[in-house]
């Protein structure tokens, strides 16, 4: 997308950002896709005030956090500052800081147990905010890595909506980093399908094309915007 397709830019895309926007376009348009199905999450974890503003005065308004307390210090200045951001937790969520995450995040991308369900619930209802809600799914079925195993996918989904009742807006994944990461992606669209899911929050920077031409309505970039991490 240029700058002179963008109703709010005020300053030159950032260079990064410029290539992504190109590159989703190029993507949506291979596999007859509309970019509007596509929301590009800017992972701003690490980067500070200085390195997210340009990028918000580039005219981006959705923004990726993975840790609570990093968001909770440095998004609130700038949300005041510029109208309309949109944050999500893209990073595991734990138990005690369901409050902070509902008062603070508009989606929350890692649900993947019981106990967040029922704080996420209990905090729904008091705040009377309702993030939109991803479930994690552990496509590699790694140990280490957060998420609910994919042959225990449906019976989660059916228990968050029915014992916590919770609305569940779709599913995410993290592909293992050594593996092709389509085959990753295809499965968690078809689990999505078969439970009524219409948004899947996959493809990082050195992948969201492919996650594009899979489905993917939320793709979470970070590096590819604002460089490598320290
Ligand atoms: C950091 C992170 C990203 C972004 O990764 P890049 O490779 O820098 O684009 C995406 N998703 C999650 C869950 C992350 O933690």
């Amino acid at each position: 997308m240029t700058p002179e397709h963008r109703s709010d830019v005020t300053m030159p895309l950032p260079s990064g950002l410029a290539a992504v926007e190109q590159e989703i376009a190029r993507a949506c348009s291979d596999c007859g896709r509309d970019r509007a199905e596509v929301t590009l999450i800017a992972v701003s974890k690490t980067f500070g005030p200085d390195a997210i503003t340009p990028v918000i005065a580039a005219g981006q308004r959705v923004f990726g956090e993975n840790r609570v307390q990093e968001a909770k210090a440095k998004w609130p200045a700038l949300m005041e500052a510029y109208p309309g951001i949109g944050l999500h937790l893209i990073g595991p969520l734990q138990s005690n800081k369901a409050k902070e995450a509902v008062a603070l995040f508009d989606a929350i991308h890692s649900v993947d147990r019981a106990s967040i369900c029922q704080a996420l619930a209990k905090e729904i209802e008091s705040q009377k905010r309702q993030p939109e809600l991803f479930v994690q799914i552990n496509t590699g079925e790694e140990p280490q890595k957060a998420g609910v195993a994919p042959h225990e996918a449906d019976d989660f989904i059916r228990r968050c909506r029915e014992t916590y009742g919770l609305s569940i807006a779709g599913l995410m994944c993290i592909p293992p980093v050594d593996d092709a990461p389509a085959p990753h992606f295809a499965l968690t669209a078809k689990i999505a399908a078969r439970n009524g899911l219409a948004k899947l929050s996959m493809g990082m920077s050195a992948d969201f094309a492919t996650a594009i031409r899979l489905g993917a309505t939320h793709v979470r970039v970070g590096s590819a915007i604002f460089g490598h991490r320290g």
